[in-house]
């Protein structure tokens, strides 16, 4: 099922230019931009076992791949981004301490990632050595990191150019106090989520992002005033997309809020164990200069060669 929405913040959309009908066809073609999305995959390499009582030999990283590869053969801009939580959860964590999950994960080309906190146990230089394997960005902009091995590895956001779209990626930490010990995040200091989330945002949105996505190891939603991906939409303004983490959530679509300006923020979460393929598309009209966002989450069963 796919469901249309209109992205509302995006201030460049209305200055698209018209470009000629006999244009249109490529020029709308260059303007989707397709999402791909990973969160608390916990180390999960093979599929679920077969007598799995909830998800009986699904997920799997192989099923992942070749899943990511045939939207690839499909689609020309794909983004790959993961909201945290790559470690712990089997014994090939155990055995090679987040190794094989980084190795993975270069294979498949993922561009972006966020810290959760089971990436800190095994302490940031295991996680730093862990992701010499790989190639992708990792951003938090939540964490102070001056004063720790993760310092020059982690940046508070980035910026790519995909699909003639200029897109501000940032990222958000859950606090780790009580989470991780002690020893595992010593020199780093916990930000406020909401005043940094709102700070990267206005930084994105100055540099001219056509699309601000956070990517957020916070959590859907709690009983209690924790800050969550959905207080974090309310409390903020100029974030389109949260990609978010940390509280398993499986949501079946794209969720939507309205911001402190009242505007659009979509929220998706795809569970754990990489039972599940988070896909968002954004596609720039070139008539009306308007973005419209869809998703479609998808389960990873054995009809996934
Ligand atoms: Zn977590």
């Amino acid at each position: 099922m796919e469901r249309r929405l209109f992205l509302q913040q995006t201030g460049v959309a209305a200055g698209a230019a018209m470009v000629a009908p006999s244009l249109m066809s490529a020029k709308q073609k260059q303007n989707k931009l397709v999402i791909l999305h990973t969160n608390d995959t916990h180390s999960n390499i093979d599929p679920f076992p077969v007598n799995h009582p909830k998800f009986p030999n699904m997920g799997g990283v192989s099923r992942r791949a070749s899943l990511i590869q045939s939207i690839r053969d499909q689609e020309e801009h794909v983004l790959l981004l993961d909201a945290g939580d790559i470690f712990q959860g089997t014994p090939y964590f155990n055995k090679f301490k987040g190794v094989l999950e980084m190795k993975t994960m270069a294979a498949m080309k993922y561009d972006i990632v966020t810290l959760g906190n089971h990436d800190f146990d095994i302490g940031m230089e295991a996680y730093k050595s862990a992701l010499s394997h790989a190639s992708f960005q990792v951003v938090n902009a939540n964490y102070e990191l001056a004063s720790t091995p993760l310092s020059e590895v982690v940046k508070p956001y980035t910026i790519i150019k995909k699909a003639g779209l200029k897109i501000g990626i940032f990222g958000l930490g859950v606090n780790l106090q009580g989470l991780v010990p002690v020893e595992n995040w010593k020199g780093l200091t916990y930000l406020d989520p909401v005043s940094a989330a709102q700070k990267q945002a206005d930084t994105l949105r100055k540099e001219g992002c056509d699309v601000v996505i956070c990517l957020s190891h916070l959590g859907y939603e709690y009983n209690t005033d924790q800050v969550s991906d959905k207080v974090l939409a309310a409390s903020t303004a100029g974030i389109d997309v949260i990609i978010g983490g940390h509280t398993h959530t499986f949501l079946e679509d794209l969720q939507e809020f309205k911001n402190k300006e009242g505007k659009s923020v979509f929220v998706n979460q795809v569970g754990y164990g990489g039972l599940k393929l988070g896909r968002i598309d954004i596609e720039r009209c070139m008539d009306s200069g308007k973005f419209t966002i869809a998703s479609t989450n998808r389960l990873l069963d054995d009809y996934i060669a």
